[in-house]
């Protein structure tokens, strides 16, 4: 009996429990409340620092912007998605048994879940359930009972309305709506049957169906769908052959998309941050973005016929450490190029980008902006001879030259004496953390880029040199306090490195006075190109910006050398800088404490003395001051000599230097820029008045009047050293220049 009881106990608990079940079940199918379907509100928004949408971009799931009643879409669209996706959709009460059957099976055989059985309306369930990735049982069932209430309220025709515009359709776009603009620049009625068919083809694997990265594979599916068009009679055989024998092509409308790389950048970093908001409030000014991405492309545009491809450009304000501009590339959506490959954080060889940071432990070190460094052939370890790129060694150079000129052998001769160890832990420190291998990895070539870095990397570390020295990690969102601040360089150091790289006069030597280089502000900028040509850098930084722009291509071929060598890489930083900074007063950094200024030598570098004929004026930490009186010049009963120490003697012999060019004597006046041959372009970007070259001439005495000709008229008369202006107009040009009726120098120019 106590057992029978029992029995009948359990059996009762079963079938109450069973009763509550489908009572609960019965409630929860009946309860239906429309609001789950209406959730635009949810839509995750990047927006730029004045509050302008960058674009459409849309959360991972659920979300969706235009929305589109199914009258608004092509008929083919509506066909071909069922077809593609559940073509027993208008049959089934939301779960399509057999396929369903057919999935477990396959499941069970495969040990995991590898096939769905998704009918359209467990699809829509799933989307409004916004379940993540994991594909569990119970996660099945739940679709499963949802999709079974949907198709209980709702008629077929909302379902399917509501499932066409919370599709997936790659490139972070999702509903019929926007991906019509989008792919096709049109609205979703106004797609044409293989367009509608294309776009149908997207959401079953956006990723594998990508119609930017995977034309091929989505191709072939839509040749599919077309087939079975055919076969059931949708199309007739005219149309299915004008249609087949059409090749994929979209027409992307990516004015949508103002900062794509950049917003993935966020995503990567703030991810799992964002989940709670609505609208991401980014440092990102939409304007500039713009104007930058039209200067990079119309200089690509430019560039085409010498095998650069690809481009990246970052822009951070000093101040607030903000980025204000970040370009992946010239063109997110072409495939060809890599396009969607961001190559701002992308590792590339730096070429002498890095000499800074080599030349910064210098100073931190005891060298002074007059430490004289010998650039002359050097043995190093391995037979490994470093050579300038002018293929020139110039004896004796005081540090700020050879910084300013990025010659390679001091620089490595710098890595010798301070040692790969200690310059690997400042970049390190500096933010290439990636630099992770052994010392002897990469070896006293550090300081000549035989490492990899990022271009927004790179900008960051050079934005220290704005801060005292400091370098702050920069800031994607608005919101987000500033962090990650670090000590790299004392304020003095900052400070000499800044005014070595500004300065146009210690440059010219390897670089003439290249214009490009040259701002009517105050601007630090250094340039790098990594062997082979591959990559073509500059990086440039005033009190207010850094900039940096990186050239090359996606494919590894290299630049043409000649674009190497004209350095068009600082022109795109020029022209950026050019709408960046309005206040052409500012740029400068003030002169930090502790900081004096000396006459020097401007050949040994040391206090200059009674014979020394080239003197300049040097910045000094207090604490470091160079010996003086220069040791070079000297004055001997033959007359005044200049006395290299021995270390030179072997360079002396070799460039047969003579102390009387070294002492005066006759002076060969020269124009040096423009160069000959040079080219210039004028920017549709920019302000016409703010395109204009100076003429400038050396080797002549001060008070001396030139006379410059252009093309045979006289253009100015002016004693030097003032030198003239010349707005850029298009044209071919010939400069001369006359002394005292005698004509010195020409060179030829033209202007596109
Ligand atoms: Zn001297």
């Amino acid at each position: 009996m106590q057992i029978k009881g029992l029995k009948l106990n359990k059996k009762k608990i079963f079938l109450i429990l069973l009763s509550l079940g489908t009572a609960g079940m019965v409630v929860y199918l009946a309860w239906f409340n429309q609001s789950c379907l209406s959730d635009q509100e949810e839509s995750l928004r990047f927006v730029d620092r004045r509050g302008e949408l960058l674009g459409f971009y849309l959360a991972d799931q659920k979300c969706y912007s235009a929305y589109c009643g199914l009258s608004q879409v092509s008929p083919h669209f509506i066909r071909a998605i069922v077809l593609a996706e559940d073509r027993g959709f208008y049959s089934h009460g939301g779960v399509n048994l057999s396929s369903l059957t057919r999935a477990l099976f396959q499941n069970v055989q495969e040990g995991r879940v590898v096939s769905g059985g998704s009918t359209i309306t467990m699809q829509l369930a799933k989307l409004l359930l916004n379940a993540d990735q994991k594909r569990t049982i119970f996660r099945k069932l739940e679709e499963i009972i949802f999709a079974l209430k949907l198709e209980l309220h709702l008629p077929k025709s909302r379902v399917l309305e509501e499932y066409i515009n919370r599709l997936p359709f790659g490139n972070m776009i999702y509903g019929i709506g926007p991906a019509s603009e989008f792919y096709f620049d049109k609205s979703p009625a106004q797609l044409s049957l293989s367009q509608a068919v294309e776009l149908a083809v997207i959401p079953k694997a956006p990723t594998t169906y990508n119609p930017i990265k995977n034309k091929y594979q989505l191709k072939a599916r839509r040749d599919w769908i077309l087939d079975e068009f055919y076969r059931q009679g949708f199309v007739s055989s005219h149309e299915y052959r004008r249609v087949a024998s059409e090749e994929v092509h979209f027409n992307i409308r990516d004015s949508l998309f103002v900062a794509p790389h950049f917003i993935e950048l966020i995503k990567r970093r703030h991810g799992n941050d964002l989940s709670d908001h609505k609208k991401i409030d980014t440092t990102l000014d939409r304007n500039l973005q713009l104007k930058v991405l039209g200067i990079v492309r119309e200089h690509l545009q430019r560039l085409r016929p010498y095998h650069v491809q690809s481009a990246a450009a970052v822009v951070i304000d000093n101040r607030s450490h903000e980025v204000l501009a970040y370009l992946g590339s010239p063109d997110y959506f072409n495939a060809e190029n890599n396009g969607y490959v961001d190559y701002a954080i992308a590792l590339r060889q730096p070429g002498s980008t890095l000499k800074p940071f080599v030349y910064g432990v210098a100073l931190e070190e005891g060298y002074t902006p007059s430490s004289i460094l010998p650039d002359i052939r050097f043995p190093a370890r391995g037979g490994f001879f470093p050579r300038n790129h002018d293929g020139m060694e110039h004896g004796p150079l005081r540090l700020r030259t050879s910084l300013a000129c990025s010659y390679n052998i001091p620089a490595f001769y710098l890595a010798v004496k301070l040692t790969p160890q200690r310059i690997l832990e400042n970049l390190q420190l500096a933010g290439f953390s990636y630099l992770d291998k052994p010392a002897g990895f990469y070896g006293e070539a550090i300081a000549l880029g035989s490492g990899e870095v990022r271009l927004l990397d790179l900008v960051t570390a050079y934005s220290c040199l704005a801060n005292k020295g400091v370098l702050y990690q920069p800031r994607l969102l608005k919101e987000w306090p500033a962090s990650g601040r670090r000590q790299i360089f004392s304020p003095q150091c900052a400070f000499l490195l800044f005014d070595i790289l500004s300065d146009p006069a210690a440059r010219a030597g390897s670089f003439g006075f290249f214009s490009s280089m040259n701002l009517p502000f105050p601007l630090a900028i250094k340039t790098g190109t990594s062997k082979g040509f591959r990559d073509k850098w500059a990086v440039a930084v005033n009190s207010e910006y850094t900039v940096g722009v990186w050239l090359g291509n996606p494919s590894g071929r290299n630049i043409s050398q000649q674009v190497v060598e004209t350095g068009n890489s600082a022109t795109i930083v020029r022209d950026i800088f050019l709408i960046l900074q309005e206040d052409w007063e500012q740029g400068g950094l003030p002169i930090p404490p502790g900081i004096v200024q000396r006459e020097v030598c401007a050949l040994s570098g040391e206090l200059a003395g009674p014979y020394c004929r080239d003197r300049v004026e040097e910045y000094f930490e207090e604490w470091n001051l160079p010996e003086g009186p220069c040791s070079y010049h000297v004055k001997t009963r033959a007359g005044i000599r200049t006395v290299y120490p021995e270390l030179y003697r072997e360079w002396w012999q070799k460039n047969q230097l003579t102390e009387q060019a070294h002492l005066g004597g006759s002076r060969e006046v020269e124009i040096v820029s423009p160069q000959q041959g040079d080219r210039y372009y004028i920017s549709q970007a920019l302000p016409l008045e703010s395109q204009q070259i100076r003429f400038k001439v050396m080797g002549a005495a001060n008070g001396e009047k030139i006379t410059y000709r252009l093309n045979n008229r006289i253009f100015r008369i002016l004693s030097y050293p003032s030198f003239p202006l010349f707005q850029l107009k298009p044209g071919e040009y010939l400069l001369e220049i006359e002394i005292a009726g005698e004509r010195r120098d020409q060179v030829s120019f033209i202007v596109h």
